[in-house]
Formats: structure tokens, sequence, C-alpha cells
């Protein structure tokens, strides 16, 4: 699929999530937030659920998460027109709390959509709940700032996922903001590895491949061009430790 066709499919995608009364969000959303970015890029970052401001304007982070989202991607040298940002649920939930399963599940298919028509090399989680997704029964504290294939029922069965924590986090715990820069500058290094690997495999590989990305091991691509390949880091050895977000809000 060429870019143009990518941007009409992600259009229509983004018309049918704003018509959307698949679950009871639809109820008190101002404006559905199906996500916004470039159709070319090869990095998506899946957030949790729009807040306050994207609700009011129809766009993913645009809040002080967005803020912080955006500083994030300037600490690689990247922006958010080279990338493609959305979230797990299209709607605000009421009073910024947690989505629900089952309005997880009814937004699903969206999600999983827009990452067939992209077919990224890459994804980002950003918090838990969008980590879920392709980390199935991973706690955050363990795996952020790893990445390992994605569940093939994802979406995205080509691609690699690396988690982070939600941007929103660095908001409420300030201990987080260092993780969360640390954490990024893993990114690149994580795409330069989803590429070698789409390279090497046309089809995915059988079983879960996780790693920790060594941020100096060499330059940052841009996530929309095709840098050259470079060796990445080792096998996260970290044990386990607590998630200091469970009980955070999302924004
Ligand atoms: S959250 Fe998703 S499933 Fe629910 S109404 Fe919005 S677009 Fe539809």
């Amino acid at each position: 699929m060429i870019e143009v066709e990518r941007q009409a499919a992600l259009d229509a995608i983004g018309a049918e999530v704003a018509a959307c009364t698949n679950c009871r969000l639809h109820v008190t959303r101002t404006n559905a937030v199906p996500g916004e970015g470039t159709a070319a890029t090869e990095v998506v970052f899946v957030g949790e659920g729009p807040g306050f401001n994207e609700d009011r304007q129809g766009k993913p982070f645009v809040g002080q998460a967005g803020a912080k989202l955006d500083a994030l991607l300037a600490s690689v040298l990247w922006s958010r027109q080279e990338v493609f940002i959305t979230n797990v649920v299209k709607c605000r939930p009421p009073e910024n709390r947690d989505p629900e399963p089952a309005e997880i599940t009814a937004c699903a298919p969206f999600l999983t959509r827009q990452l067939e028509v992209l077919d990224p090399a890459l994804v980002v989680t950003l918090g838990r709940f969008s980590m879920a997704r392709f980390y199935p029964g991973a706690r955050i504290g363990q795996v952020h700032g790893t990445f390992r294939l994605a569940d093939p029922e994802s979406g995205a069965p080509n691609a690699l996922t690396y988690a982070m924590y939600h941007p929103a986090a660095a908001l409420h715990q300030g201990s987080l903001n260092e993780t969360l820069f640390r954490d990024m500058q893993g990114v690149p290094g994580a795409l330069l590895e989803a590429r070698k690997q789409r390279s090497a495999a046309p089809e995915p590989a059988p079983g879960p491949v996780e790693a920790r990305v060594d941020p100096a091991a060499g330059a940052e691509p841009s996530p929309t061009s095709d840098a050259p390949i470079q060796a990445v880091g080792e096998l996260d050895p970290e044990g386990a430790e607590s998630d200091p977000t469970d009980q955070l809000p999302l924004f």
C-alpha cells in the first residue's frame, strides 16, 4: 500500500471512530480522538485514552502529557510529525478514569486496523493499558525500556514493541521523569533492531524476544527514513520491581 492509500485508509478509520457508538464512552465524549501523524512512518506510539484537552480538540496528546511526549521525541531528534500517535480507546473516559475492559475490547478493532494499515516496524507503548495489548501478562515496572516481538493478536505481527511509562506518569511522580527520558533513548535503537529483524525474516519468528537497547549503540535513525542497521544491546538484566504507576490517573 502506498502512502496516499494508507492515509486514505486511516482517514476512513477516523471517520468511523468519529461516528462510533460501540461503547458507552461515546455518550460523554466531546470529540473522538482517532489519532494523528504521518502515514509514511515506521513508528507508532500508543497511549491509553484521551484526556480533557484531547477530548476538546479531537487530537491525541495535546495537554501536559502531550508536551512531555513532544519533549521525549525531541530528546532523540524526532518530532510528532514523523510518527503516528494514537490510543487504546479513542474516547475520553469520564473524569479520566481507567478505561474498562469492555471499553478496551469494543475499541480494539480500530487500533488493529490502524496497525494493519501502517504496518509499523516499531510500536512504542505508553502506559500499562497499552503495554497489556502488546505484552500480555507483563508488568510495566519490569519491561519498561525493553523491546520484544509484538503479540500476533495485537494487529502488528511484524513489529517489535517497546514499552515505556505513560508521559503523564512523570507529571504525577517526578522520579519517573528521568526513567522516561532514559527509556526514550532506547527507542531509535529498537527501531534499528526492528528493521534488521524485518529485513532478515519476512515472517515473524515464533516465541518472545525481549531485550534492552544500549542507548550508546549508534546513530539515531529517523522514523520515516531508512538508516543503516546497527547492533543493539543485551537482554534485560533487571529483575522484578514495583509498578509505580498502577494507581495513577491517565492525565
Ligand atoms: S471508545 Fe472506541 S468503541 Fe468506544 S465509542 Fe469511542 S470509538 Fe467507539
